[in-house]
């Protein structure tokens, strides 16, 4: 079974965000990066069939060289290969387009992405992916079984699950609860030193148009310095909430 993981670079969690002086950028200054979580989920999933079942695993990103750590990353975790696409992901149809030229061109059985990126938040490359390459698709998924060529896929639903079947080529939208949490990888150091002999081919962008652009980003309001109140101060309080902060 020949995997390919989708692999989105994204600021680490605990990163202060700020923006240009004219809000129109993220401001990438002293920012870490680090593999999107939900994609470190399915990466996890793809190592179990690489070594249960034999998979093969290439790992796959659409950015500039300053992607190339998670890339790197990815592989010392174990993945066999890396394709960096050679262009700044600023758009998730176009993102979309870029990948699915590789699927295309390389007959994956499986394509492995995560529900979402945590810098952008979009949703929308798996997708849009699934259905430019017509495969069958699964968002949010939480379980995953692989046996020849049928899939049996735990998807999370509003207060439960749903399992579905499915046949591959399929592309599957993992998050928390496709491996345990325990399961994660972290590169040890015979897997980082083989990592920098593994194959990282870059791929020419292939010009996908660009269908958004951002004009202007908005940090979340400051939270206002916090008002005490005694305990028995009831009429204070409704007092406070009906004039002062107006939510009833
Ligand atoms: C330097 C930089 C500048 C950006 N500027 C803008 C901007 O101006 N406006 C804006 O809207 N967005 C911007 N982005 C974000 C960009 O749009 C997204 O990274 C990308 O388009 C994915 O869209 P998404 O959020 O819908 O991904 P999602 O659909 O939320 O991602 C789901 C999954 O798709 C896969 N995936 C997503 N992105 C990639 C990728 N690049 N390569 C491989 N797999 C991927 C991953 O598996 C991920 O878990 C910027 C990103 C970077 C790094």
């Amino acid at each position: 079974m020949k995997i390919l993981v989708c692999i989105s670079h994204v600021p680490d969690t605990t990163s202060k965000i700020n923006f240009s002086a004219d809000g129109a950028e993220f401001d990438t200054n002293g920012v870490q990066y680090v593999i999107n979580p939900y994609d470190e989920f399915s990466l996890a999933r793809a190592m179990w069939f690489k070594e249960k079942q034999g998979a093969s695993i290439t790992v796959i990103t659409v950015g500039d060289a300053s992607t190339e750590p998670s890339l790197r990353k990815s592989l010392a975790i174990g993945a066999d290969d890396a394709i960096r696409i050679d262009v700044k992901a600023i758009d998730g149809f176009a993102v979309a387009k870029q990948l699915a030229e590789i699927v295309k061109a390389n007959n994956y059985d499986l394509v492995l992405t995560g529900r979402e990126s945590i810098d952008y938040n979009g949703g929308m490359v798996p997708g849009i992916l699934a259905t430019l390459i017509d495969y069958n698709f699964v968002n949010a998924c939480v379980g995953l079984e692989i046996d020849g060529i049928n899939a049996t896929i735990t998807k999370e639903i509003d207060g439960g699950t749903e399992i579905l079947s499915s046949t591959l080529p399929l592309v599957i939208a993992g998050q928390k609860g496709l491996v345990e949490e325990k399961d994660l990888r972290i590169p040890n150091m015979r897997g980082i030193m083989m990592a920098r002999k593994k194959p990282l081919t870059i791929v020419p962008s292939n010009n996908a148009e660009l269908y958004t652009k951002s004009i202007k980003f908005d940090k979340p309001k400051e939270k206002g310095a916090c008002k005490i109140i005694d305990a028995g101060a009831i009429d204070e309080l409704i007092d406070l909430l009906h004039n002062e902060a107006k939510v009833i």
